[in-house]
């Protein structure tokens, strides 16, 4: 048996006047999602604390099964998702070309995206660039759009990603300082302090030359945004993980289509297979027979609900409605539908921190009084789970959990592992 996993992202919602009181996924005509929920297990999954909104990359980390207490960082994510050579002395983040103005207070974020700039402008500025400050080097590489990865490398490791945002993500703020984070009982990280001194060391150093390059100096004389700052965050530096497959006992891949899901499945050891079209993704899916577990994403809840329009989320949700037309037809496989997180269409919370409706059907599973999938209809379904109680349950579902405890090599597995791959006695 497969399971496959239906991932909509940002689909948990909150109710708003323009949709009678109801929230997008309730409004929505999905009749392929009702009949799916009719016959499942439903009920609620809080993505971490009831409360605490996630980005997408910790939810999934989450909910594959990991601890965030293991999360490297989303830098060295975007890093892998962008195939960069990942070194273990070095650190990775994300950097962008903003627009900002200085006065005494500080950098005032006008725009934390410049826009309409080429990428040769870019190019040009990456290049103006300090490459090297005291023992760090830096190595500015550029992505897309105004994104760049920037790589900090210490020759002799003495570097730390536990070091704040100097992007203050929010409108109307000034460039953040980078501090060091503490860590437990408060102690400061090994060299989180002198990596954040010359991390604002160099986006000082930067700013100065953005300001009067020649580039910005010709966008300044045609009135266009000017590109004269990086702003930083998601600090990362790789660690080895156990991989998916020995976690899990079970093959996975993943369809998707952004760096961060080609990041974390390189960084886990899934199967990255790269498709923008939510119907292509779940056929594709369908086809997939190499694998157990395979993982189904599509962005377009989240990117309609970030609009603040709550009838666009409600208009893809039809759409994925539609694209999931033989839903109902997969008998044979596990198969789940649910989500990482809450984008609520109304408010101004990017993400929110409520649970997230989840079915989950498989043949002769135990339906519950759930005939609709939503918010509403499934806070009356069975299931009240963390995300770390997800894999479990795949486990659970597809036969293959392990009796807890039941010691198989030297560690405590949570699958029955496979004859051949298990120590014999001769
Ligand atoms: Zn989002």
């Amino acid at each position: 048996m497969r399971t496959l996993l239906i991932l909509l992202d940002g689909l948990g919602d909150r109710p708003s006047e323009i949709l009678e009181n109801k929230t997008p996924l309730e409004y929505a005509k999905t009749p392929h999602l009702d009949t799916f929920a009719k016959k499942s297990t439903t009920g609620m999954i809080t993505p971490f604390r009831n409360g605490i909104p996630l980005g997408t990359e910790t939810a999934h980390f989450l909910l594959w099964g990991y601890n965030l207490s293991d999360f490297p960082g989303r830098g060295v994510i975007e890093a892998l998702g962008e195939d960069l050579e990942i070194n273990t002395n070095s650190i990775y983040l994300r950097a962008s070309f903003g627009f900002i103005s200085k006065s005494e207070k500080g950098y005032f974020v006008l725009d934390r995206r410049t826009k309409n700039i080429f990428k040769k402008e870019i190019n040009e500025l990456i290049d103006s660039l300090p490459k090297k400050i005291g023992n760090y080097t830096f190595n500015l590489v550029y992505s897309y759009d105004v994104h760049c990865i920037l790589e900090i490398t210490n020759l002799y490791g003495e570097i730390s990603d536990k070091i704040s945002d100097s992007d203050p993500f929010y409108r109307e703020k000034h460039v953040l300082k980078v501090k060091p984070l503490n860590g437990f009982e408060n102690k400061k990280e090994l060299f989180s302090e002198e990596t954040a001194k010359v991390l604002n060391e160099y986006l000082l150093k930067c700013s100065l030359i953005l300001e009067n390059h020649v580039v910005n100096k010709e966008r300044k004389e045609n009135g266009l945004a000017l590109a004269n700052f990086l702003l930083t965050k998601w600090a990362g530096r790789y660690r080895k993980l156990e991989p998916f497959h020995e976690k899990w006992g079970i093959k996975g891949a993943v369809i998707a289509k952004s760096s961060v899901f080609k990041g974390l499945s390189k960084l886990i050891g899934m199967d990255y297979f790269e498709e923008g079209n939510f119907k292509d993704a779940f056929l594709k899916g369908i086809e997939l027979k190499n694998y157990d577990f395979i993982h189904i994403h599509t962005k377009e809840p989240d990117e309609a609900a970030h609009t603040k329009n709550p009838i666009s989320k409600v208009n893809t949700l039809e759409k994925i409605d539609l694209d999931l037309e033989k839903i109902n037809e997969l008998t044979e496989d596990l198969v789940i539908v649910t989500s990482d997180h809450s984008t609520p269409s109304v408010g101004t919370l990017i993400h929110s921190g409520e649970e997230i409706p989840v079915a989950i059907y498989k043949k002769n599973i135990l339906p519950d009084e759930v005939y609709e999938f939503n918010e509403k209809s499934c806070y009356r379904g069975h299931l009240r789970i963390n995300s770390e109680n997800l894999m479990p349950l795949i486990l659970n579902y597809m036969g293959l959990s392990n009796i807890s405890g039941t010691r198989f090599g030297n560690k405590l597995l949570k699958y029955v592992p496979d004859n051949n791959k298990t120590d014999h006695l001769k």
